[in-house]
């Protein structure tokens, strides 16, 4: 699943591509990819020129001349940049096609993903966008402590809670629990102000980490599709062995989602 710094990579690199171009035209294949009447996404959209990408959390906002829309990959969602001549993929579901005969289609092999129009000048102060809480980076960790010690769920479903943090996904969730030494069954209400602020550092540092990584490692669109998925350094997600003490990593699903920590180095803590 694409997650923050995979999205940011995926907005950088559509930028190179994309913007200033105009939409001429909008094919929905697939009409529950679009929320609303894609009828009047198309219309909306066609004949502006796409001016700027933004991203809040995993969502990547289109800015075009009077309007703007929002994608959510979700779980596979993706952009691929073709020309006009390249037949459709089974599973490219909306095809932009621009006045310079150049396409950007969005694939979903799992079709979860999601487009949406929105407003250009308030986009942030209007669902979904407004619910989330901030990116690690711009968060206040008094702010942060409250709403995580007021809570009994594990810190790793916490952690993916995007009102509280946004842009946290599964995989950089197990990263950010063994960086902190958490366990992450850890219940909310259970871990200090201290550690609440080590955890939002390191959840600001493992992102930045991979951001930088992406953008390095991203060289060409063509074969794969822009996904933004790249090969981070993972400690514990997936992994057999800890790094630190090499004892064997555990797998367990929190509220189920596949977490992954070493017990000897994220003791559980009474
Ligand atoms: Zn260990």
């Amino acid at each position: 699943m694409p997650e923050l710094p995979e999205v940011e990579t995926v907005r950088r690199t559509l930028k190179n591509f994309i913007i200033g171009k105009k939409i001429f035209d909008i094919q929905v294949h697939y009409d529950k990819i679009v929320e609303g009447d894609s009828h009047q996404f198309i219309e909306t959209l066609k004949g502006q020129t796409i001016r700027d990408i933004d991203r809040v959390g995993k969502y990547l906002i289109f800015i075009l001349d009077k309007d703007a829309f929002i994608s959510h990959l979700r779980m596979e969602g993706k952009y691929n940049l073709t020309d006009a001549f390249k037949p459709l993929n089974k599973h490219e579901h909306v095809n932009f096609i621009f006045s310079d005969h150049s396409e950007m289609r969005y694939q979903d092999t799992r079709k979860f993903g999601r487009l949406k129009l929105a407003s250009k000048d308030s986009y942030r102060l209007d669902l979904p966008l407004s619910k989330l809480g901030p990116e690690p980076w711009n968060a206040d960790v008094e702010q942060i402590y409250q709403s995580i010690h007021k809570s009994r769920l594990p810190i790793k479903t916490l952690l993916l809670d995007q009102t509280i943090l946004a842009g946290i996904g599964n995989i950089y969730a197990n990263e950010i629990c063994f960086r902190t030494k958490i366990n992450p069954t850890t219940p909310g209400n259970r871990i200090s102000r201290k550690r609440i602020a080590e955890l939002v550092d390191i959840s600001s540092q493992i992102l930045s980490e991979a951001i930088k990584q992406g953008g390095t490692t991203i060289h060409s669109f063509d074969s794969n599709g822009i996904s933004g998925l790249f090969q981070v350094n993972l400690q514990v997600h997936q992994q057999k062995n800890c790094p630190a003490c090499q004892g064997t990593i555990i797998k367990k699903m929190i509220n189920g989602r596949g977490s992954y920590y070493c017990p000897h180095c994220q003791k559980k803590r009474s």
